[in-house]
């Protein structure tokens, strides 16, 4: 399994593709590249080294690296943060992608009495869910979703506020918060289940990390180890290895104060811990 947030684990490997996919010239050219200035989406380290060493081969030796790293890994460790009312859904059914029928029954039930089903199916119909329709969000570094981008877990799903962007938008925000436990779930995703596009972006984090470990002018603060990965599928319940509750959470609207969870305890705690 690769995890990005245990770098040496997965370290021989990457020296080993690395080792035979590049030459010893564009791996030294790396190595004087300063890490600040090294970029997983563009790779524009890599590609600089190979002109300077009169390769022009960037394209296909991108192909190499990524088939390479694809057929090695099974799966990536990713966590997916969330704020449900009972985590026994996910070991029922597993994660399942957004669609507008479990939106909307979760609107429903959300304003339990004060809207009908049909509204809910209305408002669900009519809300904006391009980034959010058909796909699950994860991130490799459970920590960044913590204290960057918290808002998952503390107003629940972000496709709400897209359902209720008018006169309930406030509503919808103190209903969700009084709802569920931010919760964040462990789980080990297939590559095979993971666009090759996708993967391919998971190889460009995992080989940039290395050469920035190896660079001769190293900064550590300027690497990030979450990795977004998003599925397109549903994940069973065998891939999810555990979850906990996070005491605090950066929260946007919290005037630099963190939110704190009253809860971090929930009756699966015990029998599916995060390890
Ligand atoms: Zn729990």
């Amino acid at each position: 399994m690769l995890d990005t947030c245990r770098r040496a684990s997965g370290r021989p490997f990457v020296h080993q593709i690395i080792e035979s996919v590049l030459s010893v010239s564009v791996v030294a050219r790396c190595r004087i590249t300063p890490a600040a200035k090294m970029h997983a989406e563009d790779m524009g380290f890599l590609r600089r080294a190979m002109n300077a060493s009169r390769q022009n081969s960037f394209s296909e030796t991108m192909t190499g690296l990524v088939r390479a790293f694809s057929g090695h890994f099974r799966t990536v460790r990713a966590f997916h943060g969330c704020r449900p009312a009972s985590f026994e859904p996910y070991l029922t059914h597993g994660l399942l992608p957004l669609s507008r029928e479990l939106l909307s029954q979760h609107a429903y039930s959300l304003f339990a009495g004060k809207i009908s089903r049909d509204e809910a199916d209305v408002l669900v119909a009519k809300a904006d869910l391009s980034t959010r329709l058909g796909v699950i969000h994860f991130g490799t570094d459970p920590r960044a979703q913590i204290s960057e981008y918290g808002h998952y877990l503390i107003d629940g799903p972000e496709s709400l506020c897209r359902v209720f962007d008018g006169a309930r938008f406030s509503e919808r925000r103190e209903r969700r918060r009084q709802l569920g436990v931010p919760t964040m779930i462990d789980c080990a995703v297939p590559l095979e289940l993971i666009s090759p596009e996708r993967q391919a972006n998971l190889a460009r984090h995992v080989i940039t990390a290395f050469f920035s470990e190896q660079s001769d002018i190293p900064d550590e603060d300027s690497w990030d180890n979450d990795c977004s990965v998003i599925l397109e599928s549903p994940l069973s319940p065998k891939n999810i290895l555990g979850h906990f509750h996070p005491a605090e959470i950066y929260d946007a609207h919290g005037d630099g104060a963190p939110y704190r969870s009253p809860v971090t305890k929930c009756r699966w705690c015990a029998e599916w811990p995060s390890g």
